[in-house]
């Protein structure tokens, strides 16, 4: 095998842009990390380019061609993200792929959610996703690009406490549909993926005990990791996700089943 066509199979995301948003920790880090492994050039987005820093190292280390960039914007300012997708353009020459992450939890009964807790948590998970898509889109099409945006299982389950959680990504997950239909006959892919259980900070909030008792209802007796969502998008993004748009992939360890 030549080493031409080793690094096309062990790079085949070579010389593409992609935009993870979230990318300063958990779940978006480990996709960052992924894709630059995988030899995309990777702007990774975050509430501030610092807090990004520790991912932009482990991007430089894990994909050496460099060109990966940080930077900072809330996602729910439409303007802001318009600006700044064009910011990546133009500083890493293009937009290829686009993960929308992004995501916030404000978890509280109906009872006691304040109009603020449930506002929040839609502008940030379900219109940054959306104006991430919509600043995204023309470039997308230009190259056949690839959309993957991180629902949760519980927007297609519900979930006692997140109300406007689990409307946030099932919302994810009808933006995902509705562009797949718009953009399939421009060869752009628009796929979710939808995880359970993730150790991050996220969950780290959820006290010991209701843990242990949500881990028991996991049919493979475990919490699941960040890599293997990265495992997923990898897959999505590469020749695996060539004929699959629309989809929302549910990553739970079987939770949901
Ligand atoms: P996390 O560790 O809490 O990280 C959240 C990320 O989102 C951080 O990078 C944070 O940036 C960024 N972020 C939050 N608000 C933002 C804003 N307004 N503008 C820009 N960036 C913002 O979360 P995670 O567990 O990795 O989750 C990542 C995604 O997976 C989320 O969409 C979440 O809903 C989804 N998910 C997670 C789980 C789970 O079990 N962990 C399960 C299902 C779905 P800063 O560091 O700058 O704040």
């Amino acid at each position: 095998m030549s080493s031409e066509s080793s690094s096309t199979e062990l790079r085949p995301l070579a010389g593409r842009v992609a935009v993870v948003t979230g990318a300063s920790r958990g779940i978006g880090r480990a996709i960052a990390e992924r894709l630059a492994l995988r030899g995309a050039k990777v702007a990774c987005v975050a509430t501030s380019a610092e807090n990004c820093a520790e991912t932009l190292a482990a991007c430089n280390a894990a994909g050496p061609d460099g060109g990966h960039a940080a930077y900072g914007v809330d996602v729910s300012a439409t303007e802001d993200v318009a600006t700044l997708t064009k910011q990546i353009q133009t500083e890493l020459g293009g937009l290829d792929i686009l993960v929308n992450n992004a995501g916030v939890t404000r978890d509280q009964l109906m009872l006691r959610m304040s109009e603020e807790d449930f506002d929040r948590v839609i502008d940030v998970n379900l219109k940054g996703a959306w104006n991430f898509m919509k600043a995204a889109t023309r470039p997308l099409m230009k190259c056949r690009g690839r959309i993957v945006n991180i629902a949760s299982v519980v927007g297609i389950t519900g979930n006692a406490g997140q109300a406007n959680y689990a409307a946030s990504k099932a919302g994810v997950i009808g933006l995902t549909r509705s562009l797949a239909k718009e953009l399939a006959g421009r060869g752009v892919c628009v796929n979710a993926i939808a995880p359970g259980f993730i150790e991050t900070d996220m969950t780290a909030a959820i006290d010991e005990a209701a843990a242990a008792e949500l881990k028991q209802s996991i049919p493979l007796g475990r919490i699941g990791r960040s890599e293997e969502i990265a495992s997923a998008v990898e897959f999505l993004l590469g020749s695996g996700g060539d004929y699959i748009t629309g989809q929302t992939l549910v990553i739970d360890g079987g939770l949901s089943i």
